[in-house]
């Protein structure tokens, strides 16, 4: 079945209050966007890779894969103000009606197998996606009340999401809601249910500062 990811980078990474978007700064010696295109070629070497950048970074993207060298075939799109609209640009981008992962930008140490892992539940159940165990108690929040809730009926959502590519389509029919932090949630509003498969705990999100120190220590671990 063909193959195709969009990598969402589309987001001006506030968070992070670096002067650098986040997707740009150099883990090990080399961008975060250029890790995570690397892990997806690692893969498939010739699968479609589109990625959604904000416009005003497209130039300064191109900058720096000719300052680092960096030649793994990608296509480039425009990004919109929320993620939904960047997955949308990025999906039209793609004409076949296969299979599409959409994985964050800043998540660059996902592994291979994983990625694997998720195209292989993608094409048997049409849509899934990794998660992992929540490791910290948690409460649930309102106003000046709050009461604990049951950790273990809880799992953190992850990059890649796979995807039925004719399910993605008619998902993103749908008029943009707040309530569509990922792609999951958007296919569930169309009846679908997503299949769960078991994430990775090195497979983190860098969104502060602190994330990126976490993962230097990470990509120093001998495989
Ligand atoms: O907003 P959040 O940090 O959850 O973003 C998750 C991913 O979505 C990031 O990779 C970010 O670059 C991307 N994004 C995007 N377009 C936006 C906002 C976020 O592609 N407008």
């Amino acid at each position: 079945m063909e193959r195709s990811a969009i990598i969402v980078a589309g987001g001006s990474g506030k968070r992070m209050g670096a002067p650098v978007p986040k997707q740009f700064l150099l883990l090990g010696g080399k961008p975060v966007l250029c890790r995570t295109i690397e892990a997806f070629r690692r893969f498939d070497s010739a699968m479609q890779l589109v990625v959604v950048l904000p416009t005003e970074q497209i130039e300064p993207w191109r900058e720096l894969c000719s300052k680092h060298g960096f030649t793994p075939a990608h296509t480039v799109v425009p990004g919109g103000p929320e993620r939904f609209h960047s997955v949308r640009e990025g999906l039209r981008q793609v004409r076949h009606d296969g299979l599409v992962a959409v994985h964050d930008g800043v998540r660059p140490l996902v592994s291979t197998e994983l990625i694997g892992r998720c195209f292989e539940a993608g094409a048997t159940h049409g849509g899934a996606i990794p998660v992992v165990p929540v490791p910290a108690s948690v409460r649930e929040v309102e106003g000046l009340r709050s009461r604990a809730v049951d950790r273990s009926k809880l799992r953190m959502v992850q990059t890649p999401q796979c995807f039925a590519l004719p399910l993605l389509r008619k998902a993103f029919e749908l008029p943009y809601d707040p309530a569509f932090t990922d792609e999951a949630t958007l296919v569930e509003r169309t009846g679908t249910s997503v299949h769960l498969v078991e994430g990775e705990e090195a497979n983190i999100k860098i969104t502060t500062s602190v994330d990126m120190v976490v993962a230097e220590a990470l990509l120093s671990i001998p495989e």
